[in-house]
């Protein structure tokens, strides 16, 4: 591995960063999670896409850059560097992207993927379901095949982003007598269509990033699946690949909370426990480490490799080191972390406190830390299987 930057890679690096230091909102946006948020984001997007740097890795003919994955690192440091905007299509530009990429035929390629770099149409995740979380091979919700149309039935929930989204990716059982991850279907739903109903889940922020999507007797065209029918299992599992190993959460992400935490114990170490320090210290190591591992994947991926079962010691790791890092932020700031932005005492707190309620969902989503530790023990250790 070569541990420098090449001139090509600096220039791209340098031009990302002119365009960002232009064009990031001066303001934070507001939470995509909120209806106006959701429309605020999605205008930076647009405006991320014409200037080109929407979906930096996917194709030219799709909107990208033709970007390589080392690249794609060099542009999301630029890009956390610079503050910019939460990327609201992330399911769609980030998972069912890359997707589409590998099942997609030519036409559902033409079809979605400019709408998705545009966040014209903005993607849900349709996994879970009430009886399908972790054991997601327990999906119920079904596509009855009826001539050239599925009709799909059934109940998804969880679905980030779902309350304002415009298209649903999901698992749907397409063979009745089947069991466990065999005929499932991986099928792309319009939310607008009849017999869909979205029913926000308000979280406890008070903001509805969530929704519970029912479908009674939905008609999608056969063409909206994605792979061959009953193959959807291994469809999904690229996508969960990705998922956690690589493209939803770039290490940058969590190297700016690090700054941010380094800047806040400077702010704040006249008054604060000396032993914060360590813990201050150890997470900011704790980010590099994780973005020097990234760096070691990405090289072996350019070399061909492939994203395997390790993927799951990363989830773990950027999981528990974000939730540290906002934990010891918390104590830096001591009482004063729960005022409100808007309390009269709460300047230089910041917004530690949300970031510590959405870090406190990282362990969960994108496969829970138990069954990643499960998968590391049978895969990696060669344990048994648990019963
Ligand atoms: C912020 C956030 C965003 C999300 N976004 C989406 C989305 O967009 N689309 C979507 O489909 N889903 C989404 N989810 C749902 C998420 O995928 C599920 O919550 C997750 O898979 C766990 O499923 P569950 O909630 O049903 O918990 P369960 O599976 O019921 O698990 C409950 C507990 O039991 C443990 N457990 C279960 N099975 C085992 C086992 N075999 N061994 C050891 N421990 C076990 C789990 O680790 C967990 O601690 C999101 C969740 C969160 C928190």
């Amino acid at each position: 591995m070569d541990l420098r930057y090449t001139a090509a890679q600096q220039a791209f690096r340098a031009q990302a960063r002119r365009w960002l230091e232009a064009n990031v909102p001066q303001q934070p946006l507001p939470s995509f999670d909120t209806r106006e948020g959701f429309e605020a984001h999605r205008a930076w997007e647009a405006k991320l896409e014409k200037g080109g740097w929407a979906v930096v890795s996917w194709p030219v003919e799709y909107g990208g850059r033709g970007a390589d994955l080392l690249e794609w690192l060099i542009f999301e440091e630029e890009y956390y560097r610079a503050g910019a905007p939460r990327r609201v299509n992330q399911n769609g530009i980030f998972l069912l992207g890359p997707t589409l990429m590998e099942f997609g035929t030519p036409e559902q390629k033409a079809r979605y993927l400019p709408k998705m770099a545009t966040s014209a149409e903005v993607w849900a995740q349709g996994w879970s379901e009430p009886n399908a979380g972790s054991d997601m091979a327990a999906i119920q919700a079904s596509a009855r095949r009826d001539g050239e149309h599925y009709v799909l039935r059934g109940q998804k929930t969880w679905a980030s982003r779902g309350a304002f989204a415009h298209w649903l990716f999901g698992l749907f059982r397409s063979d009745p007598a089947s069991e466990r991850h065999r005929g499932l279907s991986f099928v792309l739903v319009p939310l607008d269509a009849p017999g869909v109903t979205v029913r926000p889940i308000a979280q406890l922020d008070g903001e509805t990033g969530f929704a519970e999507i029912f479908l009674d007797d939905v008609r999608v065209p056969v063409d909206n699946r994605l792979g061959a029918e009953g193959q959807g299992w291994a469809v999904a599992m690229a996508t969960a690949g990705f998922e956690r190993g690589l493209m939803l959460r770039s290490p940058a992400r969590f190297q700016a909370t690090a700054r941010r935490l380094v800047e806040l114990y400077r702010e704040n170490a006249a008054d604060c426990d000396p032993a914060l320090r360590d813990a201050t210290v150890n997470c900011w190591l704790g980010a590099e480490a994780y973005a020097l591992d990234t760096y070691r994947t990405v090289s072996r991926l350019l070399g061909g490799g492939k994203i395997g079962a390790e993927a799951s010691l990363g989830k773990i790791f950027w999981s528990e080191l974000d939730l540290r890092m906002h934990e010891t932020a918390l104590r830096i700031l001591g009482e004063r972390a729960e005022l409100l932005p808007e309390a009269p005492a709460a300047h230089g707190v910041g917004d530690w406190l949300d970031g510590h309620l959405f870090a406190l969902s990282g362990p969960i989503y994108a496969g829970t830390n138990e069954i990643q530790r499960n998968l590391i023990a049978e895969r990696i250790l060669g344990l048994p299987k648990g019963s």
